[in-house]
């Protein structure tokens, strides 16, 4: 695809208003114009004049294109309709990605870990993580290139390999349980909690995937077709009712399905029709009746509790509201929302890790010495909030950090 093509006349749309700026993450702590949403539509246009073509080799070009966090602020504030996400997307596909695709991630990894001498034991939790899952990014970029982020290391057995070992059938179950890989490998105790509340419920189909966002995010658009047709053919096998998953970043990529295929062909068919049963955790828990009334709080009554809006329900589901309506119900709990953005944003979080911490710096300063709790519907958010808040070595101000959990955790036994 050209450059013309990707920008498919939006540098023309765009006004150069300039209301893109004011919401955008990474423009706000970088204060360049040269990362502002308005000025990459424009790199689009400029690209196109045969006398600059050559920039679209240049560093600043891959600089501009690869700091963006996929949050999508830019394009819900933009009177012009112009879809900046999705160009940035487009640009990475056609001229960041490497050629090599994942598997040059996970040489990478391989290298060093050989080189640091991690033992046969980490080596083979990693092992059994395939190499479709988007945490291999995460992984390979925490150990190739030293971003000295705390990428948890999987646990040393992963959700779906505990149902294989005690498989069991459930003649009523109508609805499929996706977990997504940070609860499958990284919170396997998130997805056990959900299962428990719904297990009669539930079915569970232990060779399910990536959801595909951190390829399709990243560039890798063959990469997140193959993940998601596995995915299709596995959830369609089990003719569910519903598909249900207790991470929003999930939720926004199963929406997003239909998209990644021809449109009005049979994958793009099966995929509408999986987006149009998908329901999330809090819908599930609300349709079961777990109301704060009938369920144990392990919290002090005074504990203050919010609720972090991720990215993804503000800006493309747009069910936040209704998501701390239903949060407010199922804990019995006030909740206040906090709405800056964690800095996550998938592979962000590794490739512009600097970049990423001073995002949630912001978002930082809107919940410090507020809150007891901060809930986190979005696994990405979930795992960003932990890492920067939650070091192996504690210093002062980081035992005064508040627990960050996912809604799940609080309908648990767990002690303060
Ligand atoms: S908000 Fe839209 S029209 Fe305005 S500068 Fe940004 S991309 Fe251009
Ligand atoms: S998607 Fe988010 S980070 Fe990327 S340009 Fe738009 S507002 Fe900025």
């Amino acid at each position: 695809m050209s450059l013309s093509e990707i920008g498919h006349g939006a540098e023309d749309r765009c006004t150069r208003c300039g209301a893109c700026l004011a919401v955008c993450p990474v423009y706000n702590v970088l204060g360049h114009e040269r990362f502002s949403p308005r000025a990459r539509v424009q790199l689009v246009r400029v690209c196109q004049q045969p006398d600059h073509a050559f920039l679209s080799a240049s560093r600043g070009f891959r600089d501009a294109f690869t700091a963006c966090l996929q949050c999508g602020a830019c394009d819900s504030v933009c009177n012009a309709g112009v879809d900046t996400s999705a160009i940035i997307r487009s640009v990475r596909e056609e001229f960041l990605v490497q050629k090599e695709g994942w598997k040059g991630h996970l040489l990478d990894f391989l290298g060093t870990a050989e080189k640091s001498k991690l033992s046969e034991t980490v080596f083979a939790m990693l092992a059994r993580i395939p190499v479709e899952s988007g945490l291999w990014q995460r992984f390979s970029s925490f150990g190739a290139r030293k971003t000295g982020r705390i990428v948890p290391l999987p646990a040393p057995e992963s959700f779906l390999a505990q149902k294989d070992r005690g498989k069991k059938n459930i003649a009523n179950a109508k609805t499929v349980f996706f977990t997504g890989c940070i609860q499958n490998y990284l919170y396997p105790e998130i997805a056990e909690k959900v299962d428990a509340l719904f297990s009669a419920e539930l079915i569970i189909p232990v060779d399910q995937g990536c959801c595909g966002l951190p390829a399709w995010a990243s560039g890798y658009r063959v990469r997140a077709q193959e993940t998601v047709r596995r995915n299709l053919n596995i959830i369609l096998a089990n003719n569910p009712e519903a598909v249900m998953t207790a991470c929003s970043s999930c939720a926004f990529m199963i929406k997003q399905w239909p998209e990644l295929f021809e449109p009005g062909s049979e994958e793009s068919k099966k995929a509408r029709h999986v987006a149009g049963i998908l329901k999330t955790f809090d819908q599930m828990a609300l349709e079961h009746g777990c109301v704060g009334s009938s369920v144990a709080l392990p919290l002090p009554a005074d504990a203050r509790v919010a609720y972090h809006i991720s990215c993804h329900e503000r800006f493309f589901l747009k069910d936040h509201k209704r998501r701390l309506e239903a949060l407010k119900k199922i804990t019995g709990r006030k909740i206040s929302p906090v709405e800056s953005c964690c800095g996550g944003g998938g592979f962000f979080s590794v490739s512009c890790s600097g970049l990423s911490r001073d995002v949630f710096a912001r978002l930082r300063v809107e919940f410090a010495g507020k809150y007891d709790v901060i809930l986190a519907s979005c696994s990405g958010c979930l795992l960003q909030m932990r890492s920067l808040l939650h070091k192996s070595s504690l210093t002062s101000e980081e035992t005064q950090a508040p627990l960050i959990l996912h809604a799940s955790e609080m309908l648990s036994a767990r002690k303060l």
